[in-house]
């Protein structure tokens, strides 16, 4: 078998696959995206087919099959074309690929990513909302398969990096606490009066990183840190009351680790998503991320602080739901999917999102988490309650 690693990006249009894109990229030796997929973007696919050269494309979208097959041809790129949900699916298991990056945001990159799972592939998981939804059942499916899972989500990277041989497993390590560092988003110190009249824009617009605009917007709720609570929950089989959210602004302590004897350890590194990309696909060696050094004397001062719960209330519903247990975090998800696109579409206030995301958790007391197509159902019962509160609100 060749040493090279065969990548599949999904979501290869998107900000994770961009970036994922730029590190493979610099080492052509070791890394090649055999795989690239898109939900709608068949022009954007077809530019990064010229540049990166897959064996397949495959659009999300099954409408758009004969464009993408017409676009490829005239581009002159030589590469199989798929379309549809199904297809993504197929070439995440067949043997085009032994590295999945799972970076389709929400609750539709969850087949794939569970695919990628069973397969037994490297998986590069960036994709929060399907380990959310599905914790239990991507965790079984990562044990049939015998592949390993890699956090690409900076927090988690950074406390796979800090745990020893990345050990997923709290109790044996000697760890007493995760502490899950948040910028704290645009609107960080801002009361909940001044948060009235946010605009998408305005909510897009995070300090530190440069983001697709869901997880912006869960950035400015903070509702993506209790996405990643419940992500590390899962991924590092940490109790709720072993995980802490620490607001630190500069995005430079990626999250830290606290063990019984008192040392923490942290992850430092500039807000760059390279970094931990480069650090999963590579693992456990080291590649160049073509990221600059972090000079901490420029820095000069790193600033700590508590979240604001209350006027943040993505984050309290967030471990509400996980201590609630059962799919109450897939409600969560659904949800916040539901109330975060009315809010981009202009249809809903900023701060009416917690308010839609808490009456669907209401409304849908949790039940056990069996299989994926009870998972589903529930994920279109809670979209269809968020959607009826949406419609009475207006
Ligand atoms: P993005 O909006 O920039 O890109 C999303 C990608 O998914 C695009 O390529 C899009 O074509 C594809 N896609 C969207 N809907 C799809 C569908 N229904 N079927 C198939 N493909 C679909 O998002 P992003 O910022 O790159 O985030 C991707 C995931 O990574 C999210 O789950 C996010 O929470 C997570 N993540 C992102 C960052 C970041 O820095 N951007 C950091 C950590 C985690
Ligand atoms: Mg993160």
């Amino acid at each position: 078998m060749s040493s090279i690693r065969h990548i599949a990006v999904l979501g290869a249009t998107g900000s994770i696959g961009g970036n994922t894109l730029n590190v493979i990229a610099r080492h052509p030796e070791r890394f090649r995206a055999s795989v690239l997929t898109a939900h709608r973007q068949v022009d954007a696919l077809v530019a990064l087919c010229v540049q990166h050269r897959p064996a397949l494309a495959v659009i999300g979208d099954s409408t758009l099959e004969g464009e993408l097959g017409r676009k490829l041809a005239a581009a002159g790129v030589r590469c199989d074309a798929a379309a549809g949900h199904d297809a993504i699916t197929a070439a995440v298991s067949g043997d085009l690929c032994d590295t999945v990056v799972a970076a389709i945001v929400g609750a539709a990159g969850l087949d794939s990513t569970l695919a990628a799972a069973r397969s037994g592939k490297r998986l590069l998981l960036a994709n929060k909302e399907s380990i959310v939804m599905a914790g239990p059942l991507l965790l079984a499916a990562l044990q049939e398969g015998g592949g390993e899972l890699i956090p690409v989500d900076s927090e988690h990277n950074a406390i796979f990096q800090c745990l020893p041989g990345g050990r997923p497993d709290l109790g044996k390590s000697g760890v007493r606490r995760l502490i899950l560092t948040a910028s704290g988003g645009p609107f960080r110190g801002r009361t909940r009066a001044e948060l009235s009249a946010i605009t998408p824009d305005q909510a897009c617009k995070h300090p530190n990183w440069v983001m697709g605009r869901k997880i912006s917007v869960d950035s400015a709720t903070l509702m993506n840190k209790g996405l990643e609570v419940i992500e590390a929950h899962h991924l590092f089989n940490a109790p709720a009351e072993t995980i802490e959210v620490l607001v630190h602004p500069q995005s430079l302590v990626h999250s830290l680790v606290e063990y019984v004897d008192g040392s923490v350890l942290a992850q430092l590194g500039n807000p760059d998503m390279r970094t931990a990309i480069a650090h999963a696909l590579a693992w456990p060696e080291r590649v160049d991320a073509g990221v600059a050094p972090l000079d901490l004397a420029a820095h000069a001062a790193l600033h700590f602080e508590a979240p604001d719960l209350s006027t943040f209330r993505c984050l309290a519903l967030a471990f509400q739901a996980l201590r609630a247990g059962g799919d109450a975090p897939a409600i969560l998800n659904a949800a916040n999917e539901v109330a975060v696109e009315a809010f981009l579409t202009g249809a809903l206030p900023f701060l009416s999102i917690a308010d839609v995301v808490e009456s669907v958790l209401t409304e849908l007391p949790p039940q056990a988490v069996v299989d994926v197509q009870s998972l589903t159902e529930r994920d279109r019962t809670a979209r269809e309650a968020a959607r009826r509160i949406l419609r009475n609100a207006c």
